[in-house]
């Protein structure tokens, strides 16, 4: 609940809501629209969508962006015409759940009552998880590819770059398409070269696990990859204090045994990441689940409250959050939420599937496509695999998927 409302005033709305849904979704970004898109298409008419931006962004984009390789303009569309047509765009934010009741209480002070809700307000960038990096984050050394507007300070940061040390930095834990920080690195790596640089710039890359993705045939591929460019690969590690002012950062090993301070010139950080603050106030979460939605992983219905879905990033499922999941899920919801609707089961479920295309060039891509188990699950069963490095799956990755996303996929078509 708003921590401004009384108990009188909370319960006059929940006994006489000034709105009512049948189907309410919070947050209009990839999960939102596509879901919201696939309802209407399967003949619901009463959809709403909570979105307080007026501009959406497609984040695959953003690692091109910071890799040089693309406009921010290409990123970017108004919210009003992607919304879903014969859906109602409620600009506002959501600041509260009431799953006893089916409410949720706006920012502007209103409150709406739903037959089903649909959580997906993203996930949420922790810049004072690790100190220092708040404030590092606004010097000019520093970036990420997680905005677009770090990712447009990225571009001519490492553009300009042409001697010293670049750190590029992964989180350990949770995060949205996680070891998308390394897509920029390989991007600039290759121009460095080009250029003539690469072996003037001593590149280092800190990831928290012990092999750079966990995936044996893709480590494979990115290995020989930062072999290629003499990447230094620092691995069981994080970045665990950005004195920006020195330009310095500490990078320790996740056990406590080891630690090194580097001067940096550039620093590109991925940001820790957790489920949005607000949903912890809510009731939908649960112990261990990092802030996140707890969802049932196949049906994506909640477990307590069965009117209450969730998918995407703000979503506690064990796939790894992706635009490409989130293709799956919406589906497996808007099936369940309709069958729900007309009397029936939620017999939709996922696969768990996942993806992360690494741009490990200004022109190749590695697209990795895995399950919740970490098992490969190619969509197209090419000869060595999507996995391997290939021209056609940036051709994809960079230009087809991009007007797929805005036309089909935001639409609830694809
Ligand atoms: C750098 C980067 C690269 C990526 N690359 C890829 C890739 O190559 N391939 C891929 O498949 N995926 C990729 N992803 C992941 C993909 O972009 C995300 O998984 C996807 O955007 C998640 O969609 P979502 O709708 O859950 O969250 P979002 O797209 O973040 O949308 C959430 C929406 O909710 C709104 N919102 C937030 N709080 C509230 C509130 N309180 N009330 C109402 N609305 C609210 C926000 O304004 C936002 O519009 C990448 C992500 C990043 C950051």
């Amino acid at each position: 609940m708003s921590t401004t409302q009384s108990a009188e005033s909370t319960t006059q709305r929940t006994t006489e809501p000034r709105d009512e849904v049948s189907v309410l979704v919070i947050g209009g970004g990839n999960a939102g629209l596509s879901v919201a898109g696939r309802l209407l298409a399967d003949g619901a008419t009463d959809v709403a969508i909570v979105e307080p931006r007026d501009e959406h962004h497609y984040k695959p984009l953003f690692s091109y962006v910071a890799g040089g390789t693309a406009r921010a303009s290409e990123t970017r569309r108004s919210q009003r015409s992607l919304t879903p047509r014969g859906a109602r765009w409620v600009r506002d934010s959501v600041v509260a759940v009431d799953p006893e009741h089916s409410t949720v209480d706006l920012a502007s002070g209103s409150t709406i009552a739903y037959e089903h809700l649909v959580v997906c307000p993203g996930i949420q960038y922790d810049w004072d998880a690790v100190p220092g990096l708040a404030a590092a984050i606004e010097t000019p050394d520093v970036a990420s590819n997680y905005t677009l507007e770090l990712a447009v300070k990225a571009s001519p940061l490492l553009r300009d770059t042409t001697r010293g040390t670049v750190v590029f930095s992964q989180p350990a834990g949770p995060g949205s398409c996680v070891g998308a920080i390394q897509k920029p690195m390989y991007q600039a790596c290759d121009y460095w070269r080009a250029r003539g640089v690469l072996d003037a710039i001593r590149v280092v890359l800190v990831v928290p696990d012990a092999t750079v993705f966990g995936i044996s045939q893709i480590d494979a591929e990115l290995d020989r990859k930062i072999r290629e460019y003499g990447i230094e690969l620092i691995t069981e590690s994080e970045i665990t204090e950005v004195r920006s002012s020195e330009r310095v950062v500490d990078i320790s090993s996740r056990d406590g045994e080891r630690s090194q301070r580097l001067s940096y010139d550039a620093l590109i950080v991925e940001p820790p990441q957790s489920g949005p603050d607000w949903i912890a106030q809510t009731g939908l979460t649960a112990d261990g689940l990092d802030g996140f939605v707890e969802v049932d992983a196949h049906t994506l219905r909640h477990p307590r409250f069965p009117n209450v879905w969730s998918l995407g990033d703000a979503a506690a499922t064990r796939n790894s959050k992706s635009g490409g999941a989130i293709r799956e899920q919406s589906r497996v919801v808007a099936d369940n939420i309709r069958a729900v609707q007309r009397g029936g089961s939620p017999t939709a479920r996922t696969t768990g599937y996942g993806v992360c295309p690494f741009t490990v060039s200004r022109s190749t891509v590695v697209f990795a496509e895995f399950d919740d188990q970490r098992r490969l699950t190619p969509t197209f069963p090419l000869p060595g695999g999507l996995m391997r490095e290939r021209r056609l799956t940036w051709l994809i990755d960079r230009h087809l998927l991009p007007r797929i996303y805005w036309k089909l996929i935001t639409q609830g078509r694809a």
